[in-house]
């Protein structure tokens, strides 16, 4: 009944709300716009319980909260119903919580490097930025440290080029050479390094854990819905698909989807922030063709279908990443930095003094399935270990105590994530795909996605570059600087 008397309240404002919203430069609060189908009728008189709200956003990990605090926090906006679904608010499999949430402005694309720029202020203020009033101060553990990117003789050409468009960005960097590295760095061995290059500003890293849970926490208290929800199709596509309707979601046990209740969420606007499953996402509306269960939605006639926007997927898949702790008492110290090896391994202090962190981005062909989260200590002996004895000779008697394996959320097109709409549908955004650097990026990227919704432009920082058109103009942006 309580359903019926709000979708009938619905249809009842939406011409009212139509022409007042023309006049208006905001985006209009689309849930109250729709016409009601037959389709979301019979799912209406079947289906409990069902969600309404302004704004559904599927992913409730660093994205996806991101947007939501930036929906609430919005100058212009404070009273829109926000739900982040989610289907595990454990965070279990999230790239999010498996990150090593470093930051750094060493990036090859000045949109990164303005997006970790903002995000660094962002979490350098968490403790005003997301504490809840009467509760604890928040602290994200926020540890100011550099990057140490090391190049041999033939990768100094692409650092020069690097750091030519990170000081043009505002970044502020300082440069080495192999002389001077011996003398800052005497625990590394440099002999086949011709230079380097160190953040010496906006660098460092913070616990993740601590940041998504205290920006959940301040969402929640400025009266934004999680809800756990597994979303498992999207049954209704309106106006001959320019606008998503109806999304089916199964809430309940991550682990038994299809035991779970199945349940309807009735949105204005859809937002994909699914990370390393944004691509997957897209699949249950058709983007990229019919997913390999043939799960997508499933309208025959509809001229969307055809259209061949739709035949291009979000191009965004997990590729599974092993981060490495080891402990070395005879290590450089607590002053170490993160350091990125030419070869691609990384390493840098962790925890208490003598701790250390590492991993290395496998080659194309070593890519490891990812159909679980199972650590490969043979890829540490084989591919990390030698690099490291050989760049610190301290390291030939290191110990792992532990590691663990989390998902890129890998733009196997660029490398670079997407903020924006997608052409065919006009209530559809994706934020996703940050390959590996999404969580640094978080609170600016969530800031831009919630200009897009609410104003329908960029009003900080012009991310238009990172739309979803790239793709189809072939207009790539590539990031070099992948670590
Ligand atoms: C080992 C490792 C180290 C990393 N180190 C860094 C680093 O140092 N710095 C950095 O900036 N980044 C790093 N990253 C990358 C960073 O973690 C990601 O870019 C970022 O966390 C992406 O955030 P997200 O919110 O998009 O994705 P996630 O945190 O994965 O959130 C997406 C959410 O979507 C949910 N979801 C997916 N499909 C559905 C569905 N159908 N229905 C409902 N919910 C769904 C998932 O449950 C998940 O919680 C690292 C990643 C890994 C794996």
């Amino acid at each position: 009944m309580l359903r019926q008397r709000l979708v009938a309240s619905l249809v009842a404002h939406s011409c009212a709300l139509r022409s007042q919203l023309q006049s208006s430069s905001q985006r209009p609060n689309v849930s109250q716009n729709l016409p009601v189908t037959s389709v979301q009728k019979r799912n209406a008189s079947r289906l409990e319980p069902s969600y309404h709200c302004d704004f559904a956003i599927i992913g409730g990990g660093a994205i996806g909260s991101s947007i939501a605090y930036h929906i609430k926090t919005h100058k212009a906006n404070k009273d829109f119903d926000v739900i982040v679904f989610d289907r595990d608010l454990n965070y279990s499999r999230s790239s999010t919580v498996l990150s090593v949430g470093s930051i750094r402005q060493q990036f090859s694309i000045p949109e990164n490097i303005q997006l970790s720029k903002d995000s660094f202020q962002f979490l350098e203020n968490a403790k005003s930025n997301l504490t809840v009033f009467s509760e604890d101060p928040v602290d994200i553990s926020f540890k100011k440290s550099g990057y140490l990117f090391l190049a041999t003789k033939s990768g100094m050409d692409r650092l020069h080029q690097n750091n030519a468009t990170q000081i043009a960005s505002g970044a502020k960097l300082k440069l080495y050479s192999s002389d001077s590295l011996k003398e800052v760095y005497p625990w590394m061995n440099v002999d086949d390094i011709a230079g380097g290059s160190l953040g010496i500003e906006n660098e460092g890293w913070f616990d993740p854990w601590s940041f998504l849970s205290a920006l959940r926490k301040k969402n929640e208290s400025m009266g934004v819905q999680y809800v756990q929800a597994n979303i498992v199709s999207f049954p209704d596509i309106i106006d001959r698909g320019e606008q998503l309707n109806v999304v089916r979601a199964a809430i309940g046990d991550p682990a038994f989807p299809s035991a779970s209740p199945l349940s309807v969420i009735y949105a204005g606007e859809y937002v994909n922030a699914c990370g390393a499953w944004a691509g997957q996402l897209g699949r249950l509306i058709g983007i990229g063709g019919k997913s390999e269960d043939g799960s997508c939605y499933d309208f025959l006639t509809d001229g969307w279908r055809m259209d061949p926007r739709m035949q291009f997927p979000i191009p965004i898949m997990p590729r599974k990443r092993y981060v490495y702790v080891f402990h070395c008492p005879n290590g450089p110290g607590i002053k170490c930095p993160m350091v990125v090896d030419p070869s691609g391994v990384y390493f840098r202090s962790e925890g208490p003094a003598g701790y250390y962190i590492c991993g290395k981005c496998p080659s194309p062909e070593q890519e490891p399935d990812t159909h679980n989260l199972e650590v490969d200590y043979d890829f540490f002996d084989e591919e990390i270990w030698p690099i490291l004895a050989a760049r610190v000779p301290a390291f030939e008697s290191l110990k792992v105590t532990h590691a663990w394996a989390g998902f890129y959320d890998y733009n196997f097109m660029d490398r670079n994530g997407i903020i924006g709409y997608h052409p065919v549908f006009d209530n559809y955004l994706i934020a996703a795909g940050f390959s590996g650097h999404g969580i640094q990026m978080s609170p600016a990227v969530g800031r831009a996605a919630a200009e897009l919704l609410l104003k329908d432009k960029f009003e900080t920082l012009d991310m238009t570059r990172f739309g979803f058109d790239r793709f189809l103009s072939n207009q790539l942006i590539y990031e070099q600087n992948v670590v």
